[in-house]
């Protein structure tokens, strides 16, 4: 059976790019009729940060990707927080001392730093492995009663891999194809620690093992990752997941990754929810305005595509033809326009009742009371020239206030004889009773025929009184919704 995870660090808010590698693991389990599982991995104590493990269920939540199983619901495998696992991890540990693929080190942060330092100046890296290993203060340089010794003592170690040495190991990655790596120049990673807590590559591997992991879908960043995954599951003698390495997201100009200072320098949020801190605030999708299906469209297209030329697809249409085969192995840009333009392809198919919801909510601030209806028509009549919820009071305002002031150089179609001809026109709505749009059009028209008045005589200053410039959308629509009454008090204000 097909079981993924989405298996995030609570160190901060959710980053654009996490939520992409959730979103493909969310398609590739229901593509597969399979399970989709939130891990939070919070073994490391100094990163963890408050709140975030609750802001990933909630984005996940709000753009509808939320996990099949995680902590609290469906908890076949839990816990599903690594650091009620604790526990767990050191059976593992000790496995693979007993076993030999594991040793034991007690170098000090201070004797490595030195040799950290010492090969820097001569133009090295410092890797902690075959070349050294025998050199370094561990359990294959000291007897097995001086090293039980120094445990017993408490004395601070840590348990590192035994990378095997003199080996290429040729993996496969569903996305990159096969991949080499030269087991020499790995690093002898830290699995655990006698503080009682793993690292993440222990508890990664053991946590996918135990809950059934048959994909691992993740960040290209991971990628190096993977030969000692990999030489894990060869020392537990387990089977192990297959692996997808997703492509990065790249900042929209210049090179690199996407980071959190791009989205505040070109002003669009990286987050999918906004971000309170003591140091202030990050914005977020939801609270930009986009809808949750903008953003799950637009995110699905970093990296992968469909093959066709289309470009909008529901999360049910996703799910349908998504395909790990058909992601790229190049970074992709990060589109900030293209991101607009979604949202814009949503906002027109979003329902009117719901958009006008959201208006009522500014008009309330503004002390506007209207019925649901009027606003529900006011939204059809103006949200094509919206792409976020926020830019309707803009676009409508006149149908609920009148003009303060006039468009100055809309002024200048107000000719000498356009009073005369305006308290005329007034005289014609006094009588009119119907004031449906279709009827007061037919009226006015009527009555400008009759009279041969032509149209620019009438139609632009009536906006501008009505208006104050001469935006807006059909000018008989907004006579009928702001009503008899509203109109002629607004063209005898424009008269004066
Ligand atoms: N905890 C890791 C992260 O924060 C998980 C990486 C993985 O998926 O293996 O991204």
């Amino acid at each position: 059976p097909i079981r993924v995870r989405f298996a995030p660090s609570p160190t901060g808010p959710l980053h654009i790019g996490g939520v992409r590698t959730a979103l493909f693991n969310y398609l590739f389990a229901k593509k597969h009729g399979g399970v989709f599982y939130l891990r939070i991995e919070d073994t490391d104590q100094n990163r963890f940060v408050p709140g975030a493990e609750e802001y990933i269920l909630e984005a996940l939540e709000w753009l509808g990707i939320s996990p099949d199983e995680t902590v609290g619901k469906n908890e076949k495998f839990g816990p599903y927080r690594q650091s009620e696992r604790k526990e767990l991890y050191k059976e593992y540990a000790d496995q693979l001392i007993n076993s030999g693929w594991a040793y034991y080190a007690f170098d000090s942060a201070e004797d490595l730093d030195k040799l950290r330092k010492s090969d820097e100046e001569n133009g090295k890296t410092f890797i902690y492995n075959h070349s050294n290993r025998e050199q370094l203060d561990n359990s294959l340089t000291n007897s097995a009663e001086k090293t039980a010794q120094r445990i017993l003592a408490g004395e601070d170690y840590v348990i590192r891999f035994k990378t095997p040495v003199d080996e290429i190991l040729q993996l496969k990655d569903i996305i990159r194809g096969d991949v080499k790596f030269d087991t020499n120049l790995l690093d002898d990673k830290v699995l655990y620690k006698s503080d009682g807590m793993p690292t993440y590559h222990l508890a990664n591997i053991v946590d996918d093992h135990l809950m059934e992991t048959s994909h691992v879908i993740r960040g290209e960043e991971w990628l190096p990752s993977m030969p000692l995954h990999v030489l894990l599951y060869r020392a537990f003698n387990w089977e192990a997941p297959e692996f997808a390495h997703l492509p990065l997201i790249l900042k929209p100009v210049g090179n690199g990754k996407l980071s959190k200072r791009d989205g505040d320098k070109l002003g669009f949020p990286v987050f999918p929810l906004e971000w309170k801190t003591a140091e202030g605030v990050s914005s977020g999708y939801r609270e930009k305005g986009f809808l949750p299906e903008a953003v799950i469209n637009f995110l699905a297209l970093l990296g992968w595509s469909s093959g066709t030329d289309q470009e909008l697809f529901t999360l049910d249409e996703l799910v349908n033809v998504f395909d790990l085969g058909r992601v790229n192995k190049a970074g992709a840009k990060f589109d900030p326009e293209k991101n607009k333009w979604f949202n814009n392809q949503y906002f027109q198919r979003a329902d009117n009742e719901v958009l006008a919801k959201e208006l009522s909510h500014t008009l309330l601030e503004k002390g506007i009371n209207r019925p649901i209806e009027t606003v529900t028509e006011i939204v059809r009549l103006v949200k094509e020239r919206a792409t976020f919820a926020s830019e309707l009071w803009d676009l409508s305002d006149f149908f609920f206030m009148a003009p303060t002031s006039y468009d100055e150089k809309a002024t200048k179609n107000w000719k000498p004889e356009t009073a005369e001809l305006m308290t005329k026109l007034i005289d014609v709505l006094e009588n009119t009773v119907d004031f449906s749009t279709e009827n007061v059009e037919n009226t006015v028209k009527t009555w400008m025929t009759e009279n041969e008045i032509g149209m620019g005589k009438i139609m632009q200053p009536l906006r501008l009184s009505l208006v104050g410039s001469l935006k807006g959308p059909h000018l008989y629509d907004i006579i009928s919704i702001i009503g008899k009454d509203e109109t002629i008090a607004r063209i005898n204000k424009a008269i004066e």
